[in-house]
């Protein structure tokens, strides 16, 4: 932060604590806490942790971890309207630690604690997310409805097209659908996953991640707590409003959040996960999965905060954009952990 930043908020808050109360009022900037009490959401509780540490059995298993800037190769499948695209390339672009511009608690912040992982070699997960290229296959080439397998077409065919890089050292892939596409076992086991690519089809082994916009077929689930299910409304706290004004991509920015976390500590689904199976490894996003702050669990998803417009988010990022993501597993804490902590 430059000194003239600084100094006009210093200037600021002498101006509030001075003034009369109706000043205070208009220039309170600082958004309010409040816990919505509303449960967590996820599809099993098994996967989920919270509080004490001594059943978490997270372990390093000798792979590798996205040490280098990561390179983020966006592919948008389907129709997305430039209003989206934005609110989730804004996302991205707040991870990176060299992004100064948001206050704090900010993205680059959330992100330091998937830093702390590091590999064999001490070293430690990149603090800086870049966003490489972008591929719109806006035709749906594979169709609407995709599988684990038709997906790494998607993938083969971006990467064929020039100029879309292969970066396989430090590019990853980030597979984004649109509301109108379905994927197998999406809504019913998952709203997101992150795998890497077969040589046999792809060319190459890269990592990627597929996040789907679940806001016109299962919100409740997969854009929650933005939509919450017909029963949890009656007499509750009802739905949260979504940072951005849109229920299916807000809520796919945490699901983003959760996927490039365990992508970067478990690109080859041979480095950080808790179980001894891996083919279905308990990663650092799903020991927290549904917690966004202090007071969480309990099937509460905590505090978060709210502007003065009743939008809800945790964290902020780059033009004043704010976004509500889960926490992620810390492995100094032994606890999900954010930097909305109020303690
Ligand atoms: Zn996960």
């Amino acid at each position: 932060m430059s000194i003239t930043p600084l100094f006009l908020v210093l200037i600021t808050l002498h101006f509030t604590t001075s003034f009369s109360s109706t000043a205070q009022q208009t220039l309170n900037i600082h958004p309010q806490h409040y816990n919505p009490k509303l449960p967590a959401r996820v599809f099993t509780t098994s996967n989920k942790f919270e509080g004490s540490s001594d059943l978490v059995h997270l372990r390093y298993h000798m792979g590798p971890v996205l040490s280098s800037p990561i390179n983020i190769n966006i592919i948008w499948y389907g129709k997305w309207a430039p209003q989206q695209k934005l609110v989730i390339k804004d996302f991205l672009l707040s991870i990176s630690a060299n992004h100064r511009e948001a206050v704090s608690p900010s993205v680059s912040d959330w992100w330091s604690t998937v830093s702390l992982y590091a590999d064999q070699t001490n070293s430690n997960v990149s603090r800086s997310v870049l966003i490489a290229g972008e591929y719109v296959d806006h035709l749906y080439s594979q169709g609407t409805h995709l599988t684990r397998l038709t997906i790494q077409q998607v993938i083969a065919n971006a990467v064929k097209s020039a100029p879309f890089p292969v970066n396989h050292k430090n590019g990853i892939y980030l597979i984004l659908t649109s509301s109108d596409v379905t994927m197998q076992d999406f809504c019913r086991a998952v709203c997101g996953f992150h795998y890497f690519t077969f040589p046999s089809l792809v060319g190459y082994t890269l990592p990627y991640a597929w996040v789907g916009n679940s806001g016109k077929q299962c919100p409740e689930v997969c854009a929650y707590p933005f939509a919450v299910p017909g029963y949890m409304g009656k007499g509750g706290p009802g739905a949260l409003t979504p940072p951005n004004g849109d229920v299916g991509v807000d809520g796919m920015i945490s699901v983003i959040a959760h996927e490039l976390a365990e992508l970067a500590s478990n690109p080859l689904v041979n480095a950080w996960y808790a179980g001894e199976d891996p083919t279905a490894p308990t990663e650092i996003g799903d020991l927290c999965e549904g917690l966004y702050g202090t007071g969480g669990g309990g099937g509460y998803i905590g505090q978060v905060m709210k502007d003065r417009v009743g939008r809800t988010f945790n964290l902020n990022g780059r033009r004043s954009r704010k976004f509500l993501v889960q926490w992620i597993w810390s492995p100094i804490m032994k606890a999900c952990a954010g930097p909305n902590a109020l303690d």
